[in-house]
């Protein structure tokens, strides 16, 4: 598929392909809608094996992100940044080039962390525009801690809803999101369960919480009543699906599901799955309220999270449909609500 029909299929508005041949730096940046206000999204450096891999990944995460502005309710829309790691990348010079290139959109797009930026990654960025979410920000907080907050207030509501008392928690990959999930359910008393493939980060949860570390290719299928994948997309697919043990999913990775009839089959199972751009909507709530709306605590919008789960989980049940479905329907409704059509200008920041 070309680059136009990719985008179309997508129903993506914009779509930058850049490169800096001295600093290394090749990517794509993804403007999915703006319908609702500026596109918001983070960086993703990752080694793409190719460049459809990349720009799949793109279009996808911002697609996603999308879905997660109109949900949160946040006056925004959805955006994302993929870039090409290889050993040729000159880091720095690299994100100061990305933040020229965001700085030339004017607004359009925030951008912030995802995996594989650093606070140094986006100091860079920020040297050279302001539409970058900075965890220096005095008064932002730490978007990884919110963003587990969220997460937590999910799989609350998810536990009520299976009036699931205590439960034992396995969570996939303990990195910036998974180590703060851990560290609340801990505090909450919880059985914990942690696999990260850099083994020294299992190591720190296992010591820090008393969890149990288990192997990664086992921790998504373990003896647990939650799984929460923390890690990468696409964790749970079809035959995972068929066999998995636990009775909620609930984690803080973005496209957690293979494909979207994996969902179908965890609501046959009933299985209580949390759409993750439900539940993972922390980090850019705290990010929108903080730079859009000049906003001190996002602590009660995180709550809401909560509201919105049970109601996604209610109405799921009720429809006899899953909650993927019941999630994404609730986001296009806002969205389509504020379209106008024919949408003659790009609205500015
Ligand atoms: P991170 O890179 O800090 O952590 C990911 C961790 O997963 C790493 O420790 C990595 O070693 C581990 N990992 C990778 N593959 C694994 C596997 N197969 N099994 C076990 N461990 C594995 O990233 P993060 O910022 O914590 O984000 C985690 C996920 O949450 C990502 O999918 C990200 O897109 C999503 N997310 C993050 C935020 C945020 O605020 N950081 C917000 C929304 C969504």
């Amino acid at each position: 598929m070309g680059l136009l029909e990719s985008m179309t299929a997508d129903d993506c508005e914009q779509l930058i392909a850049f490169q800096n041949r001295a600093a290394g730096l090749r990517g794509f940046l993804a403007i999915h809608d703006t319908t609702l206000g500026p596109a918001l999204g983070g960086i993703r450096l990752w080694r793409y094996a190719t460049e459809n891999d990349a720009l799949a990944d793109a279009l996808r995460l911002a697609h996603a992100m999308t879905l997660k502005t109109a949900l949160a309710e946040l006056p925004a829309g959805g955006a994302k940044t993929v870039l090409f790691d290889h050993p040729g990348l000159h880091r720095e010079q690299a994100f100061e080039a990305l933040g020229c290139l965001i700085e030339s959109l004017g607004g359009r797009y925030l951008s912030g962390p995802d995996v594989g930026v650093g606070a140094a990654d986006l100091e860079a960025v920020g040297r050279r525009t302001s539409h970058v979410a900075l965890e220096s920000a005095p008064g932002l907080g730490d978007i990884s801690e919110m963003t587990a907050i969220g997460v937590w207030h999910g799989l609350r509501a998810c536990l009520d809803f299976a009036g699931l008392r205590r439960a034992r928690v396995a969570v996939q990959g303990v990195g910036n999101v998974g180590l703060w999930l851990a560290r609340i359910l801990h505090r909450e008393g919880t059985d914990l369960l942690v696999a990260d493939v850099d083994p020294e980060r299992a190591r720190l949860a296992a010591q820090e919480f008393g969890a149990r570390v288990v192997a990664p290719e086992e921790i998504l299928n373990t003896e647990a009543d939650v799984v929460a994948p923390c890690a990468l997309g696409a964790a749970i697919d079809r035959a995972l699906a068929e066999r998995l043990r636990a009775r909620i999913v609930c984690g803080s990775a973005n496209n957690v599901l293979a494909s979207p009839e994996v969902g179908d089959v965890l609501a046959r199972r009933g299985i209580l799955y949390a759409p993750d751009f439900l539940v993972n909507a922390g980090g850019v709530i705290r990010g929108a309220e903080f730079y859009l709306l000049g906003r001190a605590d996002s602590h009660p919008s995180l709550a809401h999270i909560y509201d919105r789960m049970q109601k996604v989980l209610a109405l799921a049940r009720d429809r006899g449909i899953s909650t993927a479905a019941v999630a994404e329907e609730l986001a296009r409704a806002r969205l389509q609500s504020s379209k106008t059509f024919p949408q003659l200008t790009w609205r500015q920041a």
